[in-house]
């Protein structure tokens, strides 16, 4: 067992913040797991590509890094295949890995960063697709019973940027591993954003999935920011969820306001929208922004901490729920 001391999370976090763990450690099997949790009293925290979480706090106890690797077909049928993905390997490069092999179903997803184990965690989407729609099962290992449970996509309870590993299981779970099923041929989502006119701009005449995902790189290339470059986690607030009737008086108050109808008939309300009209686009205080092209998205300039960037969210909340009555809630996990 090889534990660390009194260790940055710096590198282990996209927003580039600046913390100490206690105790660090990676495992890369299920028995090296185990045998670390032994070591910790309290649940520790579990940590995959860092992406998704604001740190505002120094980790008294324990955190581990899942480094669970391996991709392998599983079973096949005339009409899909069944791939096991260690929760350790990197997402990106499992979509790439599809892509080459006509795996058709996550090119939607491409370049979300972090690992393929915290993709059920909020049910990952983009460009019209969730992770819902190609999963099949994962194994968890459930810290405080000591064992391995399968989930099935019923289990696991997806929602918008939603699973049960949010609600019922937070902090009590490790995945292990999941397993996608991937079409051998393609079903295209491509109304979704600008994917037809980035095809069209890449005179894309005979559509297939690589190319799909080259349009969605291409996109977020354009519109987010990088975290390598500015520390950020993607979309910091989820685009609340309304029913129709309360869509309709807003818009006789804010006639431009930009809402999406979900299958259920309910609104999923452009929050990116709200947080421009009041007035954050571009804002920065110290290192702690609102990006300046994609309103949803905060940012560490350099040296904010994790609780300069809560602060300004809490701003933001306070603001957007003043003007239009609208409680907006974060996708990122606060810690
Ligand atoms: C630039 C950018 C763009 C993004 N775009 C999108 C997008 O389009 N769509 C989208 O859905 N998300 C997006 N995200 C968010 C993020 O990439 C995803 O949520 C991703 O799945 C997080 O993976 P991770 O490994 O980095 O998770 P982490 O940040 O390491 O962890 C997230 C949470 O899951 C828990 N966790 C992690 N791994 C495990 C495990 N194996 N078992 C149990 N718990 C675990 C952690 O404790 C934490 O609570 C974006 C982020 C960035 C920075």
């Amino acid at each position: 067992m090889n534990i660390s001391e009194n260790i940055s999370l710096r590198a282990y976090n996209s927003f580039g913040i600046d913390v100490q763990a206690r105790y660090f450690s990676a495992f890369s099997d299920q028995d090296q797991l185990a045998e670390l949790l032994g070591f910790s009293p309290a649940p520790p925290l579990i940590l995959g590509g860092g992406s998704n979480i604001l740190l505002t706090r120094d980790i008294d106890g324990l955190v581990l890094k899942n480094e669970i690797r391996g991709v392998g077909v599983v079973h096949e049928d005339e009409e899909h295949v069944y791939v096991r993905v260690g929760a350790g390997e990197v997402w990106h490069p499992f979509v790439l890995y599809c892509l080459e092999r006509d795996w058709a179903g996550v090119e939607n997803l491409s370049l979300i960063p972090g690992s393929v184990g915290a993709a059920p965690m909020q049910n990952i989407g983009a460009y019209g697709v969730e992770i819902r729609d190609v999963f099949h099962e994962l194994e968890a290992y459930v810290i405080d019973e000591q064992k391995v449970y399968t989930f099935s996509a019923n289990d696991c309870e997806f929602g918008y940027r939603e699973s049960i590993f949010k609600g019922k299981y937070k902090d009590r779970v490790v995945i292990l591993n999941v397993t996608f099923r991937l079409n051998k041929k393609p079903v295209f989502h491509t109304s979704y954003g600008d994917i037809r006119n980035e095809l069209e701009r890449m005179g894309v005449k005979d559509l297939n999935i690589r190319a799909v995902s080259q349009a969605v790189i291409s996109i977020r290339q354009s519109k987010l920011p990088d975290p390598a470059k500015i520390g950020n986690a993607g979309s910091f607030f989820k685009n609340p969820q309304i029913s129709n009737a309360r869509f309709l008086s807003l818009k006789k108050k804010f006639p431009d306001i930009v809402g999406f109808a979900n299958y259920d008939g309910s609104i999923k309300l452009a929050a990116a929208w709200m947080i421009e009209q009041c007035g954050w686009k571009g804002y920065r205080k110290g290192d702690a922004g609102c990006h300046a092209k994609q309103a949803l998205v905060l940012v560490n300039y350099g040296n904010a901490s994790g609780k300069e960037i809560y602060s300004l969210s809490e701003d933001i909340y306070k603001s957007v729920k003043k003007k239009f009555g609208v409680e907006l809630e974060r996708e990122v996990n606060v810690i």
